[in-house]
Formats: C-alpha cells, structure tokens, sequence
C-alpha cells in the first residue's frame, strides 16, 4: 500500500465511522486511482456518475499529495457558484478528515470579491440606503467576501431577495484599485485571497481562473501569473472545459465591448482622482488624465460607431476572416464567407488598439511630467494604478488583435441593433490548451459524463488531452427502479421546426405546450422542463395555462435565485435553457418530472457553424457524426442526469422530440443514457406506473 493511499484510506476510515455515512466502493475506487495518478505525476480522466461522491474522491488524495510531497495542487470546477460550493462544503468536509490540514485558499477573479474600501467609505451610492447598515455589518464579519456570503447573510436577516437583485456590481471590486495603498489593503478579501493561493497547498477555483491564469502567462511570456507555480491540475466538470475554453478566447466587439471599454478608463481616472484627494491636490494632473480619457472614450466610440456594413446581410452574420485560408474553399463557407468586408473590420480594431496603446503611454508620460509635484506616496499610488490598468488592457488588445487576424479560427460580422458586432472565436482549443496548460504540468479530467458511446476519444481530442490512464465508473443510482422514460408515439408530436417563423411552428408549439401541460399535470408541478432555445421556451410559455402551478422561467431572475425559488417551492415548474441543462442540483421531491423538449442541436447556418464544419470537412472528417451528435449526446446525458441526484430520489424524464424514435441518431442518444429503463409512449400507462409515488402521504 502507497504511503498516499494510507493516508487516504484512514481518512476515510475517520469518515466512515461518522454517524449516518454510507461507504460507497466506487468512491474509494476512484480515490485510490486519484492516488496513482499524483504519484506518478500522469495526467489521467475519469468518468464518476452522479452519487460516486467524486468532489471528495479527489480532494482527499489531494490533500494527502499536498502534505506528504509538500506539492500544490489547483482544483476547478465550471462556474464561480460551484467552486464556492467546494469552498464551503466539500473543503471542509475533507480538510476534518486529516490530523493536519495544509493551507486552502479560494481563488477567483477580482469582481467576484467584495471591496471592502467601496462598502467601508459608503461609495456605492446606487446601494439602497436601507442596506447600508447590513453592509457596514456584514464586512467586518465576511471571511471570503464573496457574493454567495452576502446573501446568505442578508437572507438570514430577512432582507427580502429582490434587493439583492444587481447589488453585487455596485460593491464588487473594480477592474483598478489603489491595492497597496488602500487603508483597507492588508484585510483586503480580494488581494488577501490572491496571497494566500500563491502560497497554498490546495486552490479552489473555476475554469475561467484556470484560463485567465494561462492567458496571463501567455500575455507576459510566463513573467506573471495569477495562480503562480502549481504542481497538478485537477478539473472537475471538465466537460465543460471546452465552452469555458472558448469563451475565454472568443471576442465580441460591440457596444458593450466599448461601453466597458470606457469604463474601465472613467474607473481609473476616477481612482487617480480618488488618490490624489488631500491636502494640496495636483489639480493639473487630475485634470490631464480627465482629458486623456475623455478624448479617449470619444474616440473609440467613433470608431465602433464607423465600422458599417452592407443592411441586407443576414440575421446570423456572415464570415469574414478564416484561418486556414484554405477553409474559405470548403461547401459550408460557399455564399456564406465576404472577406470584402474584414478590411472594416481589421481597420476598427486597429484603430481601438492604437487608442489604447497611446492612451497608455500618455498617462505615463503625464505621470513623469507631473512627478515634481507629487510626494511620493502620491506617484507610488497613480503608478499602481496604470499598472493595474495595463494589465486589464493588455488582453483587450490580445482579443482585438485575434479578431483582426486569426492564426486560427473565424471572425465574423453579425447585425446588433442598431449597430453591428464583429466576432472572433476559435475552431480548434486543442493546440492552445496542450501549449497553455496540459504541458506545464499533468491534470486529472473528471465528470459524470466524460465519455460518448462508452469512450473518453471525443473529449480528449477536443482538448487536445493526452490521458496516460483512464477510469469509467459504473452507475451508483438504480435508474430501473428509481425512473421511467416517456417518449410519446411517432406522430404525437410533429417534428420540431428548424426555426420559430418556420410554417408549422405554431402547430408544433401548441402540441409541445398541451403535451408538457399534461405532464406537469401529472406529478403536480415538480418539473424542470429544459428548452433548446429561448425562442421556443417563450413560444411554450405563452401557450400554457396551468392553474395553481407557478412556473419560473429562466430571464426573470438569476439563475442561483431562480434555482433556489425551484428548490423551495416543491410544487413550483422551472422553464429552463443552457444553464440548466448542466450543474443543476436539485433533489427530491422538488423534481420529479424532467422535460426534454428536443435534441439541442446547434444552429447550423451561423458563420461559426459553417465554418466549424469546413474545419472538420477540410480534414475529410464528417461534421456532423465528428462535431454535432457527441455534443447533442454528451448534453442529453447532462440534462438527463438533472433528475436522479440521491438513492431515494424517483420521477419521469419525457423526451417530446419525436427524433430519438424516428431517426438512427436518436438511438444512438439513447443509448448514451442509462440502461434498462422502462419506456413508455402514453400518458395513461405513465401515470400508472408514478401512482405509487404520488399517492403516497
Ligand atoms: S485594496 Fe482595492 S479592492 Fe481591496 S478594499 Fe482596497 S480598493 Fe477595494
């Protein structure tokens, strides 16, 4: 036995022998595979079903990798929400099972913290005044001074939810700061967190902190960094990985680009202004950095604003820019791809880059022309200021840069009313992540849904991940018995419409809404109904009448107060759409009836699918079995396994899109899902097998 896996084995030895804790053998399985693959220092995935217990499964021999070998492991979940989740239960729960706990540290990016200075100083003057007291109190006592903190603190004082509504942006901390020089700086949650993650044996992050890590090292040739050295990598959801991956890289210019844009240097000129308050003020160079950003905000917004083209190019957009050249040769691009009119755009980005790049250097040189007229502390505090600064600019003119000219991907230009927008977004993450993260250091890959067709290929290629070892566990749940699979009759339900002004769209979506209806009829509300798109979750909703049953539809709230309105309110319906397909918790009684509208393909005739598809036909590959269907599948597997989160969890998942019945695909997403299921295809017969369920008391 390894002297790691001794380690973990008492740990959970300790856990076991607690009151009301079941062992679970896969969940050892995984640990002591978790263990092999630290010690030897390979990068590895695994695939751990819902109820495997794999949060702990890693953390464990993480933190047992971490005080025997004194290494420093980065663990990452999707969103910000769930590695706070890790912060706050999972952590704990695993740091109690050792006689010693290494260091921890929680480690996001800066606007997810709260700035003590602004709450302190009452700064936030859009707060309502009557949460100023709550807020004063709140910060002395906050340990991480994180979002989910605030409001579980401001709940258990009953401050009803919708104050909380937009809160958050008015205390979070701002993309610059006075940092070192800020009275608040040596308590400070942001920059304390920042301090103890680069010392800690164990980090607790998002994929986006993971990402905006390695870009910053990119940006800098490896002279920065945010997380500092770290010796392994462990990615949970990591077959989320891709999406946060491509949103970390995509780029969007448009007019909330520039509005932020702006902001940011409004924000700076307001903190040089903010430092140089005082006794003798140098007005002149308060004033000089106010010129220089406003003539700077006006100048890029005229840019944006000249940037025009042609009215009749169609809603999706078209192409302007790919990389390779050569795609722009392939079927999908064909009447699809205006490089004619790149040179608009390339001419836009070069001209907003160049206004950053001098408004940089201005502020520099103002700086040393007013440095006479400064004590010390006051040119110390505006120098941290521009370089704060630089830092948050460096990536914006990165992202310009990529959307001007590619080295890889496709920029495209789209109408955004009443302006344009141009984008650029990667094709291929592969090379990037295997130059960026998986060859500093191994990484472990888990999910509970890791694999297609039983097999880790599709994630690992996409990622360009090169898994030494591999471990699929099996099932912990009993979905025999614990669910039953509705999909309606061939005919009961026509086939979905490739768009909602397409003839027979409001056909469909009146059948679709009389078919959930009568679902929801069935088990009394308790059901997440999951919608390929927006546009079809507001067609459903303005065709449904269900007396007594509230329904919560995604848009109308956040989404972590629309999920927990749903997990209050047991009889309550959600209306949901991407966010909800994967990460959502919600157990018993409170969901028992999970609707799956349709198969959520993508819309194949955007410029990023076209040229998507290009991508994998210039590699004689089929886009549509090498791209489109492991995606669909990999996304119906998460949105099934919404429904069954604990052994005594039961219900029904109805899948309405008559495709998995009457195409050879829709088998194939069948059986992705777990076996063994009993299927019906009639209301009737469905309400007779939940009967025992919903009669009881
Ligand atoms: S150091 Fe910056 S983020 Fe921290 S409290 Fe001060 S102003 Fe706010």
């Amino acid at each position: 036995m390894s002297s790691l896996w001794e380690a973990v084995d008492a740990a959970f030895q300790r856990l076991e022998s607690r009151p009301d804790f079941e062992p679970r053998p896969v969940q050892r399985q995984m640990a002591q595979f978790v263990c092999e693959q630290l010690e030897r220092g390979q990068s590895a995935m695994v695939e751990a079903p819902t109820g495997v217990g794999k949060s702990l499964a890693a953390l464990l021999p993480a933190i047992a990798y971490s005080l025997q070998h004194r290494k420093r492991v980065v663990i990452s979940t999707y969103t910000a929400m769930l590695a706070e989740q890790y912060w706050r239960k999972d952590l704990p729960l695993a740091l109690s099972l050792f006689p010693t706990a290494p260091e921890v540290a929680l480690a996001m990016g800066r606007s997810r913290y709260a700035c003590a200075d602004i709450i302190r100083g009452n700064k936030a003057s859009r707060v309502r005044p009557e949460l100023a007291n709550s807020l004063q109190q709140w910060v002395s006592v906050a340990q991480e001074g994180v979002e989910s903190e605030l409001h579980e603190f401001l709940r258990r004082r009953g401050v009803p939810e919708r104050f909380m509504r937009g809160l958050w942006e008015h205390i979070a901390v701002p993309s610059a700061c006075r940092a070192r020089l800020c009275p608040y700086y040596p308590t400070c949650f942001y920059y304390q967190a920042r301090e103890r993650a680069r010392r800690a044996g164990i980090v607790i992050t998002n994929h986006a902190f993971v990402l905006a890590d390695a870009m910053v090292r990119q940006a800098t040739d490896g002279a920065a960094s945010l997380l500092d050295d770290y010796d392994y990598l462990i990615l949970d959801e990591a077959h989320d990985f891709l999406d946060a991956a491509a949103s970390a890289l995509e780029f969007d210019l448009d007019s909330k680009f520039i509005e932020r844009l702006i902001a940011h240097a409004v924000n700076l000129s307001n903190q040089v202004g903010d430092v140089l308050t005082g006794e003798n003020p140098p007005l002149g160079l308060i004033q000089s950095v106010q010129q220089l950003v406003a003539g700077f905000a006006g100048r890029v917004r005229d840019a944006y604003e000249q940037m025009a083209f042609p009215g009749d190019l169609p809603k999706e957009g078209v192409a302007t820019r790919v990389a390779p050249e050569t795609l722009a040769q392939m079927r999908p691009l064909h009447g699809a791809f205006r490089p004619d009119l790149h040179e608009q755009v390339s001419h836009t980005a070069a001209a907003i880059r160049k206004e950053i790049g001098d408004l940089y250097r201005e502020l520099s040189q103002t700086l040393k022309d007013f440095k006479g007229q400064l004590t010390d502390a006051q040119h110390d505090a505006v120098r941290e200021l521009l370089l704060q600064f630089r830092g948050e600019f460096v990536m914006a003119y990165e992202h310009l840069g990529r959307l001007a000219e590619p080295a890889e991907g496709v920029s495209w230009v789209e109408p955004d009313a009443p302006r344009w927008k141009a984008c650029y977004e990667p094709l291929a993450l592969g090379e990037w992540l295997h130059t960026r993260l998986w060859s500093d250091r191994p990484a472990l890959l888990m999910s509970a849904t890791l694999t297609i067709d039983g097999r880790f290929d599709f994630f690992a290629g996409q990622l360009g991940f090169e898994a030494h070892a591999t471990l699929q566990l099996p099932y912990v749940f009993d979905y025999r018995r614990q669910c039953a699979l509705y999909l309606p009759r061939v005919g009961a339900i026509p086939p979905p419409p490739p768009h909602a002004r397409a003839p027979g769209a409001d056909a469909y979506y009146q059948r679709l809404a009389d078919e959930i209806g009568a679902l929801i009829r069935l088990t009394h509300g308790r059901a997440l109904v999951l919608f390929a798109s927006v546009a079809e979750m507001r067609a459903v909703r303005e065709r449904i009448q269900l007396d007594g049953v509230r329904i919560l539809m995604q848009g109308d709230g956040s989404v972590a107060d629309l999920a927990r309105q749903f997990r209050e309110e047991v009889h309550s319906v959600l209306f949901g759409v991407r966010s909800f397909w994967t990460g959502f918790d919600a157990p018993g009684e409170t969901l028992v009836n999970l609707i799956l509208t349709r198969i959520p393909f993508e819309v194949p005739t955007t410029p990023l699918q076209r040229a998507r598809q290009a991508w994998f036909e210039a590699q004689a590959l089929d886009p549509f079995r090498a791209w489109t269907l492991p995606m669909v599948k990999q996304q119906m597997r998460q949105g099934f396994g919404r429904l069954i989160r604990r052994a005594d969890d039961w219900g029904i998942a109805a899948i309405l899109d008559p495709r998995t019945r009457t195409k050879a695909y829709g088998r194939e997403i069948l059986n992705n899902l777990p076996q063994g299921v009993r299927i019906f295809d009639a209301l009737p017969a469905l309400a007779d097998w939940l009967r025992p369920y919903t009669d009881s008391p």
